[in-house]
């Protein structure tokens, strides 16, 4: 594997337990780095730690619900308690629901809301102070629904273009100190994307017809992204919204 340069960097990745999180925490782990991961389900992140239980980096697990300033300000808790500054947060955690405008309840708003956008915002604030290592740098997890016009995910679109607008301002507010970038991936197989196919009523052939390289995405190559964007060998890059959708946005 490719060394991203991130041994011996410590850092935070929210959502870090499944999907696109999981494959960059084991990226990192790979490549030295110790990832404390965020995420509500405690049996999800005992499987997590089990599988990046392999150096030559280190994991460990936060149980919390990020989608309350509360289990956001726990992270903050377990920093100051290992009393150790950190070099990266992945703002990852999130979940992804469909649904016309005309049907939206106030509870799926709060609910889209609190976990996408709340959950970046508060975690961010509470990591932010111990966020001191040389080159500290803070990548947010978006989606091509930030970039482009889609159908029937209008709220959840709404939710991944706060992230791309945190980010313009973050990287100016955070700067020179912290670079803040975001990626906005199209689809990407997770189980994310297996809860949306099983309730979207399109099959995965469906999914994969509308991109130009005739597939969605794997998690090891938005992984790959986060690293690269995370690497101290990226230390010009700030402020950018980086899609990673197989051509999608390009139409
Ligand atoms: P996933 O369902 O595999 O992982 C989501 C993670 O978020 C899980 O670890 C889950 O525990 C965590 N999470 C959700 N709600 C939480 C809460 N209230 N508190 C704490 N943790 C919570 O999904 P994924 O596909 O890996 O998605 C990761 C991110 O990428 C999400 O923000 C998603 O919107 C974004 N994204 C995914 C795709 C895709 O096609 N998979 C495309 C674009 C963007």
């Amino acid at each position: 594997m490719a060394s991203y340069g991130m041994a011996g960097k410590k850092g935070v990745i929210t959502g870090g337990t499944s999907g696109i999180g999981l494959a960059a925490a084991a990226f990192l782990v790979q490549d030295g780095a110790e990832v404390l991961l965020v995420g509500k389900n405690p049996e999800k992140g005992r499987t997590a730690l089990a599988k990046l239980d392999k150096g030559p980096g280190k994991a460990f697990y936060l149980q919390a619900d990020l989608s309350t300033a509360a289990g956001c300000a726990a992270v903050g808790k377990k920093l100051k308690k290992a009393n150790t500054p950190v070099d990266f947060l992945v703002n990852c955690a999130g979940i992804y629901e469909e649904q016309q405008l005309w049907d939206v309840t106030e509870e799926e708003y709060t609910r889209l809301m609190d976990t996408n956008v709340k959950s970046a915002v508060f975690v961010t604030q509470a990591v932010l102070p111990f966020l001191t290592g040389e080159g500290a740098s803070i990548v947010n997890i978006a989606s091509d629904a930030a970039l482009e016009g889609n159908y029937g995910c209008s709220l959840y679109a709404a939710t991944k273009g706060a992230l791309v607008a945190l980010t313009r301002s973050w990287a100016l507010d955070f700067a020179p100190r912290i670079r803040v970038n975001c990626l906005c991936p199209g689809d990407v197989y997770t189980p994310l994307v297996e809860k949306q196919l099983q309730s979207g009523g399109y099959t995965l052939d469906d999914m994969a017809s509308v991109y130009p390289l005739g597939r969605i995405g794997r998690p090891e190559e938005i992984a790959h992204m986060i690293c690269a964007v995370l690497s101290p060998l990226n230390g010009f890059m700030t402020g950018s919204i980086i899609a990673a959708d197989g051509g999608l946005t390009a139409k």
